[in-house]
Protein backbone atom coordinates (compact mmCIF):
# COMPACT_ATOMS: atom_id res chain seq x y z
CA UNK A 1 0.00 0.00 0.00
CA UNK A 2 1.79 3.24 -1.74
CA UNK A 3 0.25 5.88 0.03
CA UNK A 4 -0.80 4.07 3.24
CA UNK A 5 0.43 6.24 6.37
CA UNK A 6 1.15 3.49 8.79
CA UNK A 7 2.75 1.03 5.70
CA UNK A 8 4.99 3.69 5.24
CA UNK A 9 5.86 3.67 9.27
CA UNK A 10 6.73 -0.38 8.82
CA UNK A 11 8.78 0.50 5.74
CA UNK A 12 10.75 3.12 8.33
CA UNK A 13 9.65 5.64 5.41
CA UNK A 14 7.85 8.41 8.14
CA UNK A 15 9.78 8.47 11.90
CA UNK A 16 7.80 7.19 14.42
CA UNK A 17 8.46 5.83 18.25
CA UNK A 18 8.71 2.26 18.92
CA UNK A 19 7.90 0.38 21.57
CA UNK A 20 7.82 -2.79 20.28
CA UNK A 21 8.43 -5.61 17.32
CA UNK A 22 7.65 -8.61 16.30
CA UNK A 23 8.36 -10.47 12.63
CA UNK A 24 4.65 -9.14 11.91
CA UNK A 25 3.52 -6.80 14.42
CA UNK A 26 4.53 -2.96 15.30
CA UNK A 27 3.60 -0.50 17.92
CA UNK A 28 4.25 3.31 18.16
CA UNK A 29 3.33 5.64 20.23
CA UNK A 30 0.40 7.80 19.25
CA UNK A 31 1.35 11.10 17.86
CA UNK A 32 -1.68 12.89 19.69
CA UNK A 33 -2.03 11.58 22.85
CA UNK A 34 -5.28 10.66 24.61
CA UNK A 35 -4.09 9.23 27.96
CA UNK A 36 -0.54 8.90 29.97
CA UNK A 37 -0.23 5.60 28.03
CA UNK A 38 -1.29 5.90 24.01
CA UNK A 39 0.59 3.10 21.47
CA UNK A 40 -0.70 2.12 18.43
CA UNK A 41 -0.20 -1.16 18.00
CA UNK A 42 -0.49 -2.92 14.41
CA UNK A 43 -0.24 -5.37 11.81
CA UNK A 44 2.58 -4.78 9.26
CA UNK A 45 0.49 -6.38 6.90
CA UNK A 46 -2.22 -4.35 5.31
CA UNK A 47 -5.65 -4.80 6.35
CA UNK A 48 -8.54 -1.86 6.14
CA UNK A 49 -9.70 -2.83 9.64
CA UNK A 50 -10.24 -4.87 12.30
CA UNK A 51 -13.03 -6.75 10.58
CA UNK A 52 -10.87 -7.05 7.31
CA UNK A 53 -7.98 -8.58 9.35
CA UNK A 54 -10.12 -10.93 11.48
CA UNK A 55 -11.59 -12.48 8.54
CA UNK A 56 -8.39 -12.55 6.22
CA UNK A 57 -6.39 -13.97 8.89
CA UNK A 58 -7.13 -14.46 12.72
CA UNK A 59 -3.90 -16.20 13.66
CA UNK A 60 -2.44 -12.42 12.66
CA UNK A 61 -4.92 -10.91 14.95
CA UNK A 62 -3.82 -12.76 17.42
CA UNK A 63 -0.56 -12.09 17.17
CA UNK A 64 -1.45 -8.50 17.40
CA UNK A 65 -3.00 -9.28 20.81
CA UNK A 66 -0.11 -10.30 21.90
CA UNK A 67 1.97 -7.64 20.66
CA UNK A 68 -0.98 -5.58 22.88
CA UNK A 69 0.07 -7.80 26.13
CA UNK A 70 3.72 -7.36 25.81
CA UNK A 71 3.51 -3.47 25.32
CA UNK A 72 0.97 -3.39 28.32
CA UNK A 73 3.60 -5.63 30.34
CA UNK A 74 6.60 -2.73 28.63
CA UNK A 75 4.89 0.34 29.59
CA UNK A 76 3.46 -0.66 33.00
CA UNK A 77 -0.40 -0.98 32.88
CA UNK A 78 -1.00 -4.57 32.63
CA UNK A 79 -3.51 -4.54 35.13
CA UNK A 80 -5.32 -1.76 34.05
CA UNK A 81 -5.83 -0.40 30.08
CA UNK A 82 -8.37 -0.20 27.35
CA UNK A 83 -7.83 -1.49 23.49
CA UNK A 84 -9.79 0.18 21.12
CA UNK A 85 -10.50 -0.22 17.14
CA UNK A 86 -12.33 2.14 15.84
CA UNK A 87 -13.82 0.98 12.24
CA UNK A 88 -15.39 2.91 10.01
CA UNK A 89 -15.12 7.16 9.28
CA UNK A 90 -18.48 7.33 11.22
CA UNK A 91 -16.77 5.55 14.28
CA UNK A 92 -13.65 8.08 14.62
CA UNK A 93 -11.41 5.68 11.93
CA UNK A 94 -8.88 8.17 9.98
CA UNK A 95 -5.99 6.14 8.70
CA UNK A 96 -7.57 2.73 7.20
CA UNK A 97 -4.28 0.37 8.27
CA UNK A 98 -6.03 -1.53 11.29
CA UNK A 99 -4.48 -0.34 14.75
CA UNK A 100 -5.14 -1.34 18.35
CA UNK A 101 -5.16 2.13 20.61
CA UNK A 102 -3.55 0.79 23.88
CA UNK A 103 -4.72 3.53 26.78
CA UNK A 104 -4.11 3.17 30.05
CA UNK A 105 -2.33 5.42 32.62
CA UNK A 106 -5.41 7.21 34.28
CA UNK A 107 -8.71 5.99 35.80
CA UNK A 108 -11.27 5.91 33.57
CA UNK A 109 -12.88 8.37 31.07
CA UNK A 110 -10.70 8.86 28.25
CA UNK A 111 -13.15 9.61 26.25
CA UNK A 112 -13.18 8.99 22.21
CA UNK A 113 -10.12 8.19 20.55
P1 LIG B 1 -8.11 6.41 14.26
O1 LIG B 1 -8.77 7.75 14.36
O2 LIG B 1 -8.69 5.35 15.13
O3 LIG B 1 -7.97 5.97 12.80
O4 LIG B 1 -6.65 6.61 14.84
C1 LIG B 1 -5.59 7.13 14.12
C2 LIG B 1 -4.58 7.57 15.14
O5 LIG B 1 -3.34 7.73 14.48
C3 LIG B 1 -4.90 8.93 15.81
O6 LIG B 1 -5.02 8.73 17.22
C4 LIG B 1 -3.71 9.81 15.43
O7 LIG B 1 -3.32 10.66 16.48
C5 LIG B 1 -2.65 8.78 15.10
N1 LIG B 1 -1.62 9.20 14.15
C6 LIG B 1 -1.79 9.87 12.99
N2 LIG B 1 -0.61 10.06 12.37
C7 LIG B 1 0.33 9.49 13.17
C8 LIG B 1 1.75 9.37 13.10
N3 LIG B 1 2.46 9.85 12.06
N4 LIG B 1 2.41 8.74 14.10
C9 LIG B 1 1.70 8.25 15.16
N5 LIG B 1 0.37 8.34 15.29
C10 LIG B 1 -0.30 8.95 14.32
ZN1 LIG C 1 -1.18 0.16 5.42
Amino acid sequence: MEDCLFCKIVRGEIPATLVHETETTVAFRDISPKAPVHVLVIPKAHYANVAELGAADPALGGQVLAAVEAVATKEGVRDSFRVVFNTGPAMGQTVFHVHAHLLGGGSTGFGAV
